[in-house]
């Protein structure tokens, strides 16, 4: 079974012809209200690719929380977890341009309530997944009982932050996207995919997947560096195709090698390209294994 433990937002969604620059106001279509956060879409992302999930996150007690509630719960995944709490729900505000690309604002809510006592028993969980959107120390403590507990851990370094080796050296799988890498790595180690995986490596994950959008994903793994190319998919919105990866990738390391998984979570990424908005977007595994044949 895997464990995703994260963020579970609203998001408002708006689609306008260019990304509004600082002081600027655009006028774009009618906004659309549906289920996301990171933690939240990756769990999405891995049960319709197949898998077994448990969330673990904290919604508020307004109706939004009671919608995400039972979004996740039509998933199959098992929410008992889900921990409510005398706040407002997390809500994310996007933005869409005509290109696809988004630009993401969030008001956590309910979500910095999580902590190290929400953590299930880890009995039959063999994969945690974690993000950067819940507390830190409820992120660490999670990792350090799953790392005794031989579950294996991938964390999505999302939103970029700079982290201290303690809890990369937990992290079995490090999944980011460039601009996450360029912030872990730091300014001294420059712009160099190969040099900076390298860097990182060094400093505990096992393995590394870096995503790089229409460009598709680098591994690094036992020394091996390895490029994935992305599906060529008509791109309505790019929102959730790194949630999707993330959760589909890690949905198939049981099943497959590392290489695989992240071809297989490129197809899944691009499938989520093709439609508007985050969890409503995201693939069910027969039409993952169309693309892939
Ligand atoms: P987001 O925050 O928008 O969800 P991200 O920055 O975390 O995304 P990206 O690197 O943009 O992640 O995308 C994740 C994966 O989605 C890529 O590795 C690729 O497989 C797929 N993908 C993204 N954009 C495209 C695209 N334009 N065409 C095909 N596949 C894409």
């Amino acid at each position: 079974m895997i464990l995703v433990a994260g963020s579970v937002n609203i998001d408002f969604a708006v689609q306008v012809q260019a990304l509004p620059s600082p002081g600027e106001t655009v006028l774009g279509g009618p906004y659309r209200v549906s289920p996301g956060g990171k933690g939240a879409n990756q769990a999405v992302a891995s049960a319709r690719a197949g898998a077994r999930v448990c969330f673990v996150g904290c919604v508020g007690t307004d109706d939004h929380g009671q919608q995400l509630r039972q979004a996740l719960d039509a998933e199959g995944i098992d929410t008992a977890y889900l921990r409510s709490v005398a706040d407002q729900t997390g809500a994310a505000f996007v933005t869409v341009g005509a290109d696809g690309e988004n630009a993401i604002a969030v008001s956590s809510g309910a979500n910095r309530a999580l902590q190290a006592s929400d953590l299930p028993e880890l009995g039959g969980v063999t994969h945690l997944i974690l993000q950067l959107e819940s507390p830190r120390d409820a992120i660490c403590a999670f990792a350090q009982a799953a790392h005794r507990a031989g579950v294996h851990i991938t964390l999505n370094a999302a939103p970029a932050q700079a982290l201290d080796d303690g809890l990369l050296r937990l992290v079995d799988l490090l999944i980011v996207n460039a601009g996450e890498l360029e912030t872990l790595c730091g300014p001294q180690v420059g712009r160099d995919l190969e040099s900076q995986l390298k860097v990182m490596a060094g400093r505990g994950p096992h393995a590394i997947v870096v995503t790089l959008g229409a460009d598709g994903a680098a591994v690094w793994a036992n020394g091996q560096f390895h490029r994935t190319a992305a599906f060529n998919v008509p791109v309505v919105d790019t929102t959730g195709a790194g949630d999707t990866f993330v959760g589909v990738l890690v949905a198939s390391l049981p099943h497959m090698d590392l290489a695989s998984a992240a071809q297989r979570a490129s197809a899944a990424a691009a499938l989520t390209c093709t439609r508007s908005g985050a969890q409503i977007s995201m693939p069910h595994s027969p039409a993952i294994e169309q693309l892939l044949t």
